[in-house]
């Protein structure tokens, strides 16, 4: 019997594997792709603390601004920490990493269905060789948005907005992100420099109209798309948990779910680690890493879905506290620069107003 059974060989499941495996736990990870980590559907902006856990041979661009546009005027960011990560090979390297401790991967194997006993899960997988049953103590959910153990646990799925990016054959040195609800309804368009290409992506209803503009004239060296989840749900139940994606654990405000990912796969491997109750260790290790984070970005996202019509007056707000935010922004923590730009509110506020009344007159 297996300690754990992992489904999803992305960076959540690679994580949690080579966590667990490194500590003498037996795993066992399956992945229905043929090749880990192909086809990707990921941009690959982080923080450059997810480059120092993944490793700077990784890095395929490292941009120092970022251009914010909104229907009523544009501000730049910028940040010394953004770096571009070659999403393929970060999903390859940790599914090595696991498998060198230990971890035996099968390819082409797809989980159908599970059931929970007392002391273990006893799940079905596909492969090209026909059925398999496995039995584990645990089954780990590292099966991206979709995810069919949240689905068989009785978990509620989160919002999945479907996104779309097409890689661009052009250079670029900054990031942009377009704020624009009239183009992009449900969450935004960006364009993210990637070496000798450029990401151009939207998510949320209408987003291949918005690609397809953004992409107008370009040479397209490829199309590519994936779910994004916004909300986190439950962390698991009995002796099936869920990590990364699968438990919704991506940024609601801007998408990003790399760091969530493996973060998520620590908290985990880490109570199991102490055995006992697992499931409150889980959910303890993760309010004391970075759950808090992903909470307060779906807060933040919530609230700003409610006062989008009022972006007229958070433009001169965040520009004229545009140092401050330099000096705490972080792609990992986005939360810290919608705090400082609201702590600084009262002081900001008047300035604010004058700019919003005085572009509302000459517009
Ligand atoms: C368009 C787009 C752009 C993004 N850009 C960024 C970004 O710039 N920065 C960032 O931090 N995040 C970004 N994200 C989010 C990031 O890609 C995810 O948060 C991350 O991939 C989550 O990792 P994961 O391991 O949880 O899930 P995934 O990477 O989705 O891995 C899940 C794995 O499970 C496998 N699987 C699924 N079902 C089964 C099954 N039944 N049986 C066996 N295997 C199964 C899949 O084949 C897959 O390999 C982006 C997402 C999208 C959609």
């Amino acid at each position: 019997m297996y300690d754990a059974l992992v489904i999803g060989a992305g960076p959540a499941g690679s994580n949690v594997s080579y966590q667990l495996s490194r500590k003498g736990f037996k795993v066992k990870m399956v992945d229905l792709k043929e090749k880990v980590g192909i086809p990707n559907h990921c941009s690959g902006l982080v923080d450059e603390r997810v480059v120092d856990i993944v490793g700077g041979e990784l890095v395929t661009d490292n941009p120092l601004t970022a251009e914010i546009s909104t229907p009523v005027g544009s501000f730049s960011l910028s940040s010394k920490r953004m770096r571009v990560v070659d999403r393929v090979a970060l999903d390859q390297k940790l599914a090595t990493m696991a498998v060198s401790e230990g971890a035996e991967l099968s390819l082409m194997t797809s989980l159908t269905e599970f059931y929970q006993q007392e002391d273990k899960v006893v799940a079905s997988l596909k492969s090209k060789n026909g059925f398999e049953r496995i039995e584990a103590k645990f089954i780990v959910g590292a099966d991206g948005p979709a995810s069919k153990v949240r689905r068989n646990l009785g978990i509620k799925a989160p919002r999945l907005l479907k996104s779309l990016q097409f890689d661009l054959s052009r250079k670029s040195d900054k990031v942009k992100i377009n704020l624009d609800r009239r183009k992009t309804p449900d969450f935004f368009s960006w364009e993210i420099p990637n070496g000798n290409e450029v990401e151009v992506g939207a998510s949320g209803s209408n987003s291949e109209a918005v690609v397809r503009d953004m992409a107008r004239d370009c040479q397209v060296v490829r199309k590519r798309g994936g779910l994004i989840p916004i909300g986190p749900t439950e962390l698991g139940r009995g002796r099936g948990f869920l990590v990364g994606d699968a438990a919704g654990l991506s940024k609601a405000t801007t998408g990003g779910g790399l760091y969530a990912a493996l973060n998520s796969g620590n908290a985990l491997s880490g109570a199991i680690e102490s055995g006992n109750d697992v499931l409150s260790g889980y959910q303890r290790n993760w309010q004391n890493s970075f759950g808090p984070e992903i909470e307060k970005d779906y807060r933040i996202r919530r609230l700003l879905d409610r006062f989008e019509k009022y972006y007229g007056l958070w433009v001169p707000l965040v520009s004229s506290s545009i140092s401050g935010i330099n000096r705490v922004g972080d792609v990992d923590y986005p939360s810290k620069a919608f705090l400082y730009a609201l702590y600084s509110l009262p002081l900001r506020l008047p300035q604010a107003l004058m700019e919003f009344v005085s572009s509302s007159v000459s517009s």
